[in-house]
């Protein structure tokens, strides 16, 4: 299967943003749309990036796949900055630790890796 370039640009809300450039097939990169991906604490402590990697965020580079695959020989397969399929985790949804409810992108508050609803009241405790 040929591969291509593709860049990553994974925004994360008020935290900024996780970039990169990787070579996969389309069918890898097919598969990790509409995953959870977890990327730990990448942009400072605590900040626990999590989120569901959109088909946006991943857009095909225009490079021939012969010169990818010459580049890949020497750079391997991520070349700069986040290769998102080697953060992508088992499909089962986003799932609140605090409520077990399962979220959908606009409940999910990717930096306390919580609900909305939860992420609030813990706040909210905190005072
Ligand atoms: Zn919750």
């Amino acid at each position: 299967m040929k591969k291509y370039l593709w860049r990553f640009n994974f925004g994360c809300g008020r935290m900024g943003s996780l970039k990169g450039l990787f070579v996969a097939t389309e069918k890898e990169v097919e598969d990790a749309i509409g995953q959870e991906a977890y990327f730990g604490e990448v942009l400072g402590k605590h900040s626990e990036i999590y989120g569901t990697i959109e088909r946006d965020e991943i857009v095909k580079v225009e490079l021939d796949s012969k010169t990818v695959e010459k580049v890949s020989k020497i750079l391997g397969d991520t070349w700069s900055g986040y290769n998102p399929l080697h953060y992508v985790e088992e499909a089962t949804g986003k799932e609140c630790p605090a409520c077990e409810t399962n979220c959908c992108d606009d409940e999910w508050d990717c930096v306390t890796g919580m609900c909305y609803d939860c992420s609030e009241k813990e706040a909210n405790d905190e005072n």
